[in-house]
């Protein structure tokens, strides 16, 4: 029988049976979804749902939007799916032309993957080649991917294969400031403690000739881990001193989503030699990069090509997908939306003792759910919530070290009218999970 005509629930013996046990699946009773307007996503049993996830900050501009669709759909009328990256393609010439003027990284080049995790991949094989080291310096509680050096240097242990890494990777402090040794600093001291941690891992702990450190600007899957502004540009000025390069993961910060400024970085007010990115450049395509300074670029000796990465038919659709974004500013509606989102949210969490922390920028908002303690992280509350907004409509992230951090990214074309659609969603669900945690 084909998938379309089985009930749900043999979908999921179907996905179970012939998928990774370790495939993370949302949801007591997982979905399956079938289309997708605006910021809505419709599932096959015909429920409809405000996605405060945007797919998984994928879907930056939303859904069924027409200048994507008829980009991608103009290629596909051409014939040509896909050929060889060996052959000029227009389409990634122009996207990488774009990327390139938009990072502020100097005479910076790109090189197109299909995913985030390939794109770190690249950005440390480039960063351990140039300096020919293989020591890497990563945050703790970091997250950049799932392969064999990407998986190596995340410092997340629900995420992490740290010991089979095929880099050497020392963790520094700057990520999951709440219950981290310098929580009750201020802003200021805890700068300068991390600048001290950096220091002291570099100069006592590696021979000195480490090869770059990797740091996402807010932490995505540790948790919406906000830093003070400026700590990267402090940090960075440790790393000149030793000729460390310095690579911003902006897979998930990229592209306006904090509002504040286009990248995460930029309020670190310090330049990467690297960047890269992924999720949500093709609004839903396989897409993902590295934007790094030339001569960084081009230190590989060896040909390399990657078979899809910069195909014509997801550099068409991201090249439409940026320009729509630029074009609406979507940066300054992230910004403005996103303020309300926190504001409420913080107005609720003073009558929620099962929110122990409400953080973020733009439409990157994360609430930290804690138990009847006020303080223990609370994976089981993080979950109910998950439960009660799906019943109510609302689809939501969940991460954090501790599994107790509800995420929230919706498309950055939220209107004001759903943002307060989702607030209130979220209200009424905290209300049920509060009284359950006592
Ligand atoms: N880097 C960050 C910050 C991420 O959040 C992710 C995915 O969640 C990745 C890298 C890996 O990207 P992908 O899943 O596209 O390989």
């Amino acid at each position: 029988m084909p998938v379309d005509d089985l009930p749900e629930d043999d979908l999921l013996n179907r996905h179970r049976a012939v998928l990774p046990s370790w495939l993370a699946l949302y949801y007591s009773e997982p979905i399956e979804i079938i289309s997708g307007d605006g910021r809505r996503v419709t599932d096959s049993r015909g429920r409809t749902y405000l996605d405060f996830f945007a797919g998984i900050l994928t879907n930056a501009i939303g859904y069924d939007i027409a200048e994507i669709s008829d980009a991608v759909r103009e290629q596909v009328d051409s014939g040509v799916l896909h050929t060889s990256t060996l052959y000029l393609i227009r389409k990634q010439v122009e996207l990488a032309e774009k990327i390139s003027e938009l990072s502020g990284i100097p005479d910076a080049k790109v090189f197109f993957t299909n995913s985030g995790t390939e794109a770190n991949e690249t950005a440390l094989l480039l960063a351990t080649q140039y300096r020919r080291s293989d020591q890497v310096l990563a945050l703790r509680n970091s997250y950049h991917g799932r392969a064999f050096a990407t998986m190596g240097i995340t410092g997340n242990r629900g995420w992490s294969a740290s010991s089979l890494s095929p880099v050497k990777v020392s963790y520094v402090h700057g990520g999951y400031r709440m219950r981290g040794p310098f929580a009750n600093f201020s802003d200021s001291e805890y700068v300068a403690a991390c600048v001290d941690d950096l220091r002291d891992i570099v100069e006592v702990t590696t021979a000195g000739d480490v090869a770059c450190m990797i740091a996402e600007p807010i932490q995505g899957v540790g948790g919406f881990n906000v830093p003070p502004d400026g700590m990267f540009g402090a940090m960075k000025e440790v790393l000149d001193e030793h000729g460390i390069l310095f690579i911003a993961d902006e897979v998930q910060t990229g592209w306006g989503r904090t509002g504040e400024h286009f990248w995460g970085i930029q309020a670190h007010g310090v330049v990467p030699d690297a960047m890269t990115f992924a999720k949500g450049l093709g609004n839903g395509l396989a897409i993902g990069g590295v934007v790094a300074r030339g001569d960084l670029m081009d230190c590989l000796k060896a040909n390399s090509i990657s078979t899809f990465g910069g195909n014509p038919i997801s550099t068409a659709g991201a090249k439409a997908a940026l320009d729509y974004l630029l074009d609406n500013d979507l940066q300054a509606n992230a910004a403005k939306l996103g303020s309300q989102l926190i504001n409420g949210l913080r107005d609720v969490s003073v009558e929620s003792p099962v929110i122990g922390d409400v953080r973020g920028k733009g439409l990157m908002v994360g609430i930290e759910m804690v138990g009847p303690d006020g303080r223990t992280p609370s994976p089981a509350a993080a979950a109910r919530l998950l439960e009660e907004t799906k019943s109510r409509g609302l689809l939501v992230g969940k991460g954090g070290l501790y599994n107790n951090v509800i995420r929230l990214a919706p498309p950055l074309t939220l209107t004001e009218e759903e943002t307060q659609e989702g607030l209130a969603i979220l209200t009424e669900s905290i209300t049920v999970v509060d009284k359950e945690n006592k």
